[in-house]
């Protein structure tokens, strides 16, 4: 069965102190998840997934995810986990992927031009 991004969150520990957890609901911010809602299934890839659908679909997802109000934070929080999966903060896997290698590379830098001072 196929999981949307706020229902993996309730199993998965979310540290409190990187992601932003709103005090006055009774969860943290993916209670105002679109994604909660409807989009079943746009989410994360059915197995075998031919490459013209899977690109449909997540451009589907992308367009639901540039309307979620806690698309920021959920963004974070698939990078910083990382979630392996699924298209998470109008992010795919892939993409993913990327930015956390530039983040790498970014430190990478910061450390030699401190280690350099
Ligand atoms: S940004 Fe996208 S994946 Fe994240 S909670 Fe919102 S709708 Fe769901």
């Amino acid at each position: 069965m196929l999981q949307l991004p706020y229902q993996s969150l309730q199993v998965t520990a979310v540290p409190s102190q990187r992601v932003p957890v709103r005090e006055d609901q009774d969860g943290p911010w993916h209670a105002e998840a679109v994604c909660r809602r409807d989009e079943a299934g746009l989410f994360f890839a059915p197995s075998k997934e031919p490459t013209a659908a899977r690109l449909s679909r997540e451009e589907a997802a992308k367009q639901v995810c540039a309307r979620c109000p806690v698309m920021v934070e959920c963004q974070e929080h698939a990078l910083l986990q990382p979630e392996p999966y699924g298209v998470w903060g109008g992010l795919t896997a892939a993409e993913r992927r990327v930015v956390l290698a530039r983040r790498r590379r970014r430190d990478v830098e910061v450390k030699k031009t401190q280690s350099a001072a």
